[in-house]
């Protein structure tokens, strides 16, 4: 999963930026308008944190130049503590949640973690498929309720593919999904990865599609 963190404070950009990547999440930080709105416009991610007091371009000007040209990303805006005025604005331009200035980070990855899965459909943090589980709220798997070993590549997998359960997912996609935006793909294929897990989590949890894909398939 994705998220385009688009904030000019630098400290606290990679304040979010760590917390994000410690709840398992691929993180791109933008840190004015114009690199925001240009990322955003870009590439496919799965939610965006918007600071409305951006330099070059402020956020709201973002916010609905993407909504405009059909960007449906969702979005959760950071505003100031007092002006509800901004929060309103923010809201009728398309924004999906807010939070306000000064926050507790553990709010802001709920908020996050909660309109990915909105995006997808999903409203419970823990999937499960057989005997295996994935709880988003902290990226543990389990097998047979055993905690399970994996890398952040593997977790980032399985995650997308749990978040898509049921629906079958293309290598592009995956691929576009599992990485940040200039990180070193070197030789690990998406299907390096899958046989890992395959090897870690048992066969059955993750279904390939002959020449499309794969699937967590939906139990019910
Ligand atoms: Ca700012």
């Amino acid at each position: 999963m994705r998220v385009l963190v688009a904030e000019d404070e630098v400290v606290l950009a990679n304040q979010i930026k760590d917390v994000l990547i410690s709840d398992g999440l691929k993180v791109d930080l933008a840190l004015d308008g114009e690199q925001a709105l240009r990322l955003a416009e870009s590439e496919p991610y799965d939610m965006m944190i918007l600071d409305l007091g951006l330099p070059k371009r402020d956020g709201l000007s973002v916010l609905k130049r993407m909504r405009a040209s059909g960007v449906e990303t969702p979005v959760l805006i950071l505003t100031a503590r007092n002006d509800w005025t901004d929060r309103v604005d923010g809201l009728d331009a398309g924004a999906d949640d807010y939070v306000a200035k000064p926050f507790y980070m553990a709010e802001l990855s709920a908020r996050v973690r909660a309109l990915i899965r909105r995006k997808v459909g999903q409203s419970k943090p823990v999937f499960r498929k057989g005997d295996v589980s994935f709880d988003s709220r902290t990226s543990q798997v389990l097998l047979e309720g055993e905690p399970v070993d994996l890398t952040a590549q593997e977790i980032a997998v399985l995650s997308y593919l749990f978040h898509n359960i049921g629906r079958m997912i293309s290598r592009e996609e995956l691929a576009q999904h599992i990485y940040e935006r200039d990180a070193d793909r070197g030789s690990n294929t998406i299907a390096v990865f899958v046989n890992r897990l395959r090897k870690k989590l048992g066969k059955n949890v993750i279904s390939t599609v002959r020449g499309r894909g794969y699937v967590i398939k939906d139990q019910a």
